[in-house]
């Protein structure tokens, strides 16, 4: 039994999510299927990003509390992910007492070992706010473009400020111009890492998207420091003595919500976390999936906090991050409307989204999202290959129980092949080619059913012949209630009760059962 960590990155509690989000996010639920079914131990955690300026922007702007925004961005996410029946173990929140406490904990450690420290910077300091003026509470001309905007990038061409730009910023909420003021921070020395995270990047990246490799070894070459702590109003108060009145920067405690996660998962069923996260053994894993624009916080800076604990964590063995899903060629965003998921998943079959997104989704390159692409998909393949294989099986005129017959020994042997071919697909985190595995063996079975024409054995009355090729059939059917499970969770517990199937959640051939009543319903609609 292998163990296995499957880390769903984390999403801010800022914006609605969006199908990008989704599409990105279901490879961490096809492993955490596939990997329970085949006796591993599975750990799947993930949750939502709470903290930062921009939950308590938005908390200011309406008059609430940051934890009031946080709390119905939490909501929603939750419930995307419920109705995509996502198996998550853990779902959290970084504002959870216990991931923070956890945090503290880990920050201490770093903050011992030397890895986080103080340094003086000048920030705006505004006279009549008595206070520093967090980057977007401040308003500069930007340097470049000329126009007026926040200090954190510049809204209009995406310019950085540097310390110097500061000078003569305003405050935004009264006004007043600042002055630049020595202020202590501290500093998360990433590039003490630089050798170390190279070399591990040398190592593992047979196990790394190609994506990730690339953008990983670009930034590496140019490491730099990064702050750590922050004058922000909402986050984990730094746990280190003359700095409590600071916050820690977002990232470094939503990171390490993996790990905390886990401890909290282990907390309840007595298993001990750091058989997960320090594990020697090289048949464990530790996946990270992740879209596009998170790979470095997964490969460089979640590694880099690991090793600067300092305490034999392992770091993670496999980096699934997707590219972007794209409309007529353009990344979807937050900011983009018609796009957010919940009202697409609130109209359409949620197995079928997850086919579409598996099938076409971004996984090496970029891909396109339309209405008009998905209803293609739905029909063409879900309906007319998947569904229409069930039905005109189970549903065959005049069959009520399913008749006793030999299993052709060609398409026994593509079943067996499927199995292989889909777990090896699946290990390698190529599900398109995982899917496309078990639809060829879909494909397979409807040319079968075309060529031994059963109707025309019906016609005849020869029951040998047609029983045959019913339970042929129903042999391929009731082994995609198991192949299914990884991507089509729902569907695959409808197609075993079809069959009258107890789901051993094992990823073994299974073998129909002659004489079972057949109730069957439709498994699909038609998109018209
Ligand atoms: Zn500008
Ligand atoms: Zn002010």
């Amino acid at each position: 039994m292998r163990k296995i960590v499957i880390g769903l990155s984390w999403p801010y509690a800022n914006n609605n999510l969006h199908l990008g989000h989704v599409a990105s996010s279901l490879p961490a639920d096809v492993l955490a299927r596939y990997h329970r079914m085949v006796g591993d131990r599975v750990m799947f955690v993930g949750g939502t990003d709470c903290h930062g300026n921009k939950p308590a922007d938005k908390a200011r702007a309406r008059g609430v509390r940051p934890i009031d925004i946080v709390n119905e961005y939490d909501a929603s996410f939750r419930e995307v992910f419920n109705k995509m029946s996502f198996s998550l173990d853990l779902y959290a929140k970084t504002a959870d007492e216990e991931h923070k406490k956890l945090c503290k904990c880990f920050f201490k450690k770093m903050y011992e070992n030397g890895y986080i420290v103080p340094r003086s910077e000048m920030r705006p300091f505004c006279p009549k706010c008595n206070k520093f003026v967090q980057d977007n509470q401040i308003e500069i001309i930007c340097p470049r473009c000329g126009k007026i905007t926040k200090g954190d990038n510049c809204d209009n061409c995406g310019y950085v400020p540097t310390e110097k730009d500061m000078e003569n910023a305003k405050c935004r909420e009264c006004g007043s111009t600042c002055s630049l003021r020595e202020n202590k921070v501290l500093v998360f020395k990433l590039s003490a890492f630089k050798d170390q995270l190279i070399k591990y990047c040398e190592e593992s990246k047979n196990n790394w998207r190609i994506n990730a490799v690339s953008e990983t070894e670009k930034y590496l070459k140019d490491l730099l420091d990064r702050d750590f702590s922050r004058e922000l109003e909402w986050g984990i108060d730094v746990p280190i003595k003359g700095f409590e009145d600071k916050k820690v920067y977002v990232w470094y405690e939503a990171l390490l919500g993996y790990v905390t996660d886990t401890i909290r998962i282990c907390e309840k069923t007595g298993e001990n976390w750091e058989d997960f996260w320090k594990s020697t053994n090289p048949n464990d894993r530790i996946y990270m999936v992740h879209g596009k624009d998170n790979k470095t916080f997964h490969t460089i800076i979640l590694p880099a906090i690991l090793l600067s604990l300092e305490n034999g964590f392992r770091l993670p063995t496999h980096i699934c991050s997707s590219e972007y899903l794209t409309n007529k060629g353009e990344k979807i965003s937050k900011t983009k409307g018609g796009f957010e998921a919940l009202p697409w998943i609130n109209e359409y079959n949620a197995d079928s989204l997850r086919y579409y997104f598996i099938a076409n989704g971004p996984e090496s390159k970029d891909s396109d999202w339309s209405f008009d692409l998905y209803k293609t998909v739905h029909n063409t393949e879900v309906v007319n290959k998947l569904g229409n294989l069930v039905s005109r099986t189970l549903k065959f005129k005049g069959l009520e129980t399913l008749p006793n017959g030999i299993v052709d020994a060609q398409i026994k042997e593509k079943v067996a092949k499927t199995f292989t071919e889909t777990a090896e697909a699946i290990e390698k985190m190529e599900f398109k080619r995982a899917l496309a595995s078990v639809m060829e063996l879909v494909s397979e079975a409807n040319k079968y059913y075309d060529e031994k024409q059963p109707w025309v054995a019906a016609k005849a009355d020869d029951k040998t012949e047609f029983n045959n090729i019913i339970f042929t059939c129903s042999y391929v059917i009731a082994n995609l209630s198991v192949l299914l499970s990884p991507f089509m969770p729902n569907t695959a517990a409808k197609i075993a009760e079809f069959l009258s199937l107890s789901q051993t959640g094992n990823w073994k051939i299974v073998e129909p059962k002659a004489g079972v009543n057949l109730n069957i319903t439709p498994l699909f609609e038609r998109i018209v």
